[in-house]
Parts: structure tokens; sequence; C-alpha cells
């Protein structure tokens, strides 16, 4: 017998808990997985007065891998921890990956790259103070962690076939922590003759992303560029409710749709579930190649595959121009699968 995995959920906020549901009616019905449920985000915590249930992180480490729908980030009124930066320290997850991959008329410009986003570092540091009139940040590059997002990048691209992994930068400002960045990117590259590598500054890549076909093949991106720039990157796929991600680390992993909550659409049924699809099918693939489970690893490739098959057969919820609700989209996958 194969082995059966069990996979957190953490619904979320905002459209959340509705891409969520609708993800999860499609996942039951083709993976023999045991779902647990962790609650957790704004609302609970509007609830409870906690950021995430008692023994919420145990459950998380008993599981095989974490879904989870975005959480609001608090901003005003009565603050609370954050659960994404929590489980993002927690399990180390340092590389952040998100697949653009564009769709015949609906994207503005044919792509198919990935971004490997550094997840844990940079401007994200958490070092932050006011002395009198000055705020001042830290920004963190540590060569450790250059160097193994950067490994993790080149290893990507020999699994999955890629040509050449492009590393993001703004060395010419940032001498010293971009610059480092730089350097252990070349030192790893070399050590991976088959796949080229070049660089390119921050704000040419973002014009390259919207002005030409095809911009980039693998790019390798500190934490704030990595941010930014896959917003960019789905603006011309064509919705941020079209794109996935993967949060990984050496033991653990959490999948989400690359969106915020949505608060103008929540609670409508016209979220656009295939951000959160495309995340299941990475962690499908995911646990695929980590247990050594070749039938997950199909199931994920299949999903992704039904994903772009309904996109081409017009079956959109309106931020794609259609009137398909929620859990329309997600049956029509099933159905292509
Ligand atoms: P947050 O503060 O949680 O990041 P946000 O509103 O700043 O939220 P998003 O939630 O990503 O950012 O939303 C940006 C825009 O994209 C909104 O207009 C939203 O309606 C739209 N959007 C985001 N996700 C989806 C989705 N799944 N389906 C349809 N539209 C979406």
């Amino acid at each position: 017998m194969g082995l059966r995995p069990r996979i957190a959920v953490i619904r979320g906020d905002g459209v959340g808990p509705e891409v969520i549901d609708a993800t999860l009616s499609l996942l039951e019905r083709v993976v023999d997985a045991e779902f647990v449920e962790v609650r957790a985000g704004k609302a609970y915590f509007n609830e409870t007065g906690l950021p995430m249930e008692e023994g919420g992180m145990d459950k998380l480490r008993e599981s095989d891998a974490l879904l989870k729908g975005p959480i609001a980030t608090p901003t005003k009124g009565r603050s609370y921890p954050s659960v994404n930066l929590r489980i993002r320290r927690e399990f180390d997850l340092y590389a952040n990956i998100r697949p653009f991959k564009s769709y015949d008329g609906i994207s503005l410009r044919r792509m198919d790259l990935v971004m490997v986003r550094e997840n844990v570092e940079g401007l994200y540091s958490g070092e932050e103070e006011l002395r009198g009139d000055v705020a001042v940040t830290r920004r963190v590059i540590t060569r450790r962690g250059a160097r193994r997002i950067a490994e993790f990048a080149f290893r990507l691209a020999e699994r999955e076939g890629r040509a050449k992994v492009t590393a993001i930068h703004k060395k010419n400002v940032l001498k010293v922590s971009d610059g480092l960045f730089l350097e252990e990117f070349y030192h790893v590259a070399s050590k991976h003759p088959s796949v080229e590598a070049d660089d390119y500054i921050v704000d040419a890549a973002a014009y390259r992303l919207v002005k030409v076909d095809r911009p980039f093949d693998v790019m390798l991106l500190p934490n704030l560029y990595g941010d930014i720039l896959s917003d960019v990157a789905a603006g011309v796929i064509g919705s941020l409710g079209l794109c996935g991600s993967a949060q990984i680390g050496d033991e653990y992993a959490a999948f989400e749709p690359i969106h915020g909550t949505a608060e103008d659409i929540a609670g409508r049924g016209i979220a656009n579930p295939l951000g959160t699809i495309l995340a299941a099918s990475m962690m499908l693939e995911w646990l695929g190649i980590k247990y050594r489970e070749g039938r997950l690893d199909d199931i994920g490739r299949k999903m992704r595959e039904a994903v772009e098959r309904a996109v081409k057969d017009g079956v959109l919820t309106p931020d794609l121009g259609g009137n398909a609700t929620t859990f329309e989209v997600a049956e029509a996958v099933l159905e292509r699968m």
C-alpha cells in the first residue's frame, strides 16, 4: 500500500475558505489522503483572541504538508503575531516557488517561467527600529541563505529541464547585500555547468516581464523583489487568482495561492480557485518526489493539465471575464481529469 498523506489545512480569511473548500472538494475525489483542519487567522483571532488554535503547530508538525488559504495581515485595530511568518520561521521554509505559465487568449504575453524567491531573509528580517525621526530596517542577506536558495534554483532547473537561471538584483546600489547574493549565485552556478546562469537588474527585469514574450526561464530573487515581481507576472498572466505557490524547506512545505484575502469579493462565491488548485497540484508533486510516490506526482500533473484545459475551454470566473462560480470551476477541472 502506498503513502496516505496527512495534509493540514488552514482555510484562512476573506476568499480563503471559498477557494480552499472548492479545492478540497476536488482533492478528496482524486487522492486518498487525510485532511486535518487547523484553525488560524484574523477571523479566528476575532472570535477567540488567539491567532491559531492551541496545539495548531503540533498538528502541522504531525502532517506531511500544509495547504492554506490567504491569512489577513493585521494592519489596524487589535494586532496579532503573523501566522504566515510563524509557520515560515518554525519550518524554515526558505524557498518560495511561483510558476507562471501563460494562457492563449488571456495572458498579455507568452510566459513559462518559475520564480524562486528567497523567503526568510532580506527586508523581511524583522529588524526595524525608529530612533527619533529616523526609521531603519536592516536588509539581511547571509552567505548560507544566498547559497542554499541558489542551489535550490539550479536543482529545480535541472529537474524540470530548464535552460537558464537568472539572478535578479540591484547590485549597482546595494553593493554589499546584493553583491553577496550574486557572488554566491555565481559560485553555485559554477557547480551546475549544464544550466546557463546570468543576472538582471530588478527594475529592468520588471520592464522585461511586461514588454517581451518568454522574458525569463528560472528567476532567482531576494525576498522583496520576488514579492513585487510575482504580482507583475500574475498581472501579465491575467489574474492573481490564477497563480499558485509553494513555500519549501528541507523537511516541510506549505502550498497556497499567491493572492491575498480579496475582501472586495469575499463571500460571493466568485473567487477564482485555480491558484489554489495549482498550489494543490504542486503539493502532490512535492509529496510524490519527497516520498518517491510516482502516483501522487502523476495526479498533480494531471490536475495542472486539467486546469489548463478548463481555462482553454472558457470556464472562467469574473476576474478572467467569465461568469462561472468558484465551485463550477473546480468541478470543471475535476471533469477534465
Ligand atoms: P491582502 O491584504 O490580503 O494581500 P489585497 O486585497 O491587498 O489583500 P489581494 O487579495 O491579492 O490583495 O487582491 C488584489 C486584487 O485581486 C483584488 O481586486 C482581488 O479581488 C483580486 N483577486 C485576488 N485573488 C483573487 C481570486 N482568487 N479571484 C478573483 N480575484 C482575485
